[in-house]
């Protein structure tokens, strides 16, 4: 017997817990036959995901820590703000994970299995989806599964990663000022490249601090290992013991990922387009482009388009190109945009929210010559894919 679902989420990662739960609280999916297929539903890898926010949010009771105060540091300036408007905000993706799937399990009409999707091909009433152990059908398809390595060759609008690797680490000694959190510290060696850490106390003893690089390839497994270390000596801590890492590949692109989106299998998450290109934030992105997604459903709309681009897109277009060229400048560059903005107006603009008195401040801070000339070379593109 054919194994037939209504909706089928691929992949129980971010977008896939934000859809879920979304979709738990929309009476228009009650009916539905939902079916949710998870390669890992142990959730080995357990995230950190950070975000600022203004108001209290949906996620607050996951907040494991969120600070007031942030520290922004280049070799030749540091700046600790007090934030009036914003918070910055910690989550652990494990227990967004067993919250969300533990009110997926409570109702009938989900079904949640733990397989590898090995394919999606689409038919013209439904699409087919082949697992490892098993193949279902769906009438539409949301898809998180993402891999860059199978995507490379297609994006022909610049491509920088993200790549980092983080140790929460415990100190003997009470070593750390929990009030505040470090979101890019660039005083370190930049070789070539754009890279910076990041600290964020949890208490006076434990902290996450991520080395993170914004270039073309990823390192050398053992050179993210001493980086960190370096960088651990160099502020001073002695004694400690690493308790979790993390490590990630974010792509940072304005590629039309949203143009691969069929009739029945949609794209979500960094899938989807979703990631900030220019700072690989994804948190905010995905709830907004959920609860667009499901209005459009709610609606009977064609949901096939579901990112739309602002004005913001071309901003990290030109800002990702210029960096892409010239990828020794993310030092200088971050540092005039924190130099002379204040940091909620660069919340702001990097949420996409800005106004355009305040983007035109932020671009005006930039070295001028070198982002005019990057929009004259990119008008063509901006034409053709905005
Ligand atoms: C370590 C890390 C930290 C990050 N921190 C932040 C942050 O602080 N703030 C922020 O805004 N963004 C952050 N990001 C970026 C982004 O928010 C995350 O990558 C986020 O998880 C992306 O959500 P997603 O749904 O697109 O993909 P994922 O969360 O990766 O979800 C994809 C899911 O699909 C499953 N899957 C994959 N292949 C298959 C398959 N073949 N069959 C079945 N299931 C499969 C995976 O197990 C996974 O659960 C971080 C990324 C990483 C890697």
């Amino acid at each position: 017997m054919k194994k037939k679902f209504d909706y089928i989420i691929c992949g129980a990662g971010l977008s896939g817990l934000i859809m879920l739960n979304k979709i738990l609280n929309e009476p228009i999916f009650n009916d539905k036959k939902i079916l949710v297929i998870e390669k890992d539903l142990s959730h080995k890898k357990n995230k950190t995901w950070c975000f600022w926010e203004k108001k209290q949010t949906n996620w607050d009771n996951f907040v494991i820590k969120s600070w007031n105060n942030i520290i922004f540091k280049t070799s030749d300036f540091h700046n600790e703000i007090e934030l009036e408007k914003y918070c910055y905000k910690m989550i652990k993706s494990k227990s967004l994970f067993t919250e969300i799937i533990k009110k997926v399990q409570d109702k009938n009409n989900f079904t949640i299995v733990e397989d590898d999707i090995l394919e999606l091909t689409e038919n013209s009433n439904d699409v087919y989806v082949k697992t490892k152990h098993n193949e279902y059908f769906g009438k539409t398809v949301f898809s998180s599964i993402f891999d860059i390595n199978e995507i490379k060759e297609k994006i022909k609008l610049p491509l920088l990663l993200q790549h980092f690797k983080g140790w929460t680490i415990k100190t003997e000694e009470f070593f750390f000022n929990d009030k505040k959190a470090t979101i890019m510290d660039f005083s370190i060696e930049q070789k070539n490249e754009t890279r910076f850490f990041y600290v964020l106390p949890i208490n006076k003893k434990e902290a996450l601090i991520e080395f993170t690089i914004f270039s073309k390839n990823i390192l050398d497994k053992e050179e993210y290992n001493q980086e960190l270390k370096k960088y651990i000596s160099s502020i001073g801590i002695k004694k400690y013991e690493v308790t979790t890492e993390e490590t990630g590949v974010i792509p940072m692109t304005c590629h039309p990922f949203e143009n691969s989106n069929s009739k029945r299998i949609i794209k979500i998450g960094t899938a989807g387009g979703w990631t900030k290109p220019s700072s690989g934030y994804t948190f905010k992105f995905v709830e907004k482009n959920i609860d667009r997604l499901i209005s459009l459903i709610k609606n009977d709309k064609k949901i096939k388009r579901t990112k739309l681009k602002t004005r913001h897109w071309i901003y990290d277009l030109i800002f990702l190109d210029v960096l892409y060229h010239n990828n020794e400048m993310g030092e200088k560059l971050f540092g005039k945009m924190f130099s002379k903005n204040k940091t909620e107006c660069i919340f702001k603009f990097l949420d996409n929210e800005s106004s355009l008195f305040e983007d035109f401040k932020i671009f005006t801070s930039f070295p001028k010559s070198i982002f005019i000339k990057s929009l004259i070379k990119n008008l063509g593109k901006i034409i053709s894919n905005y």
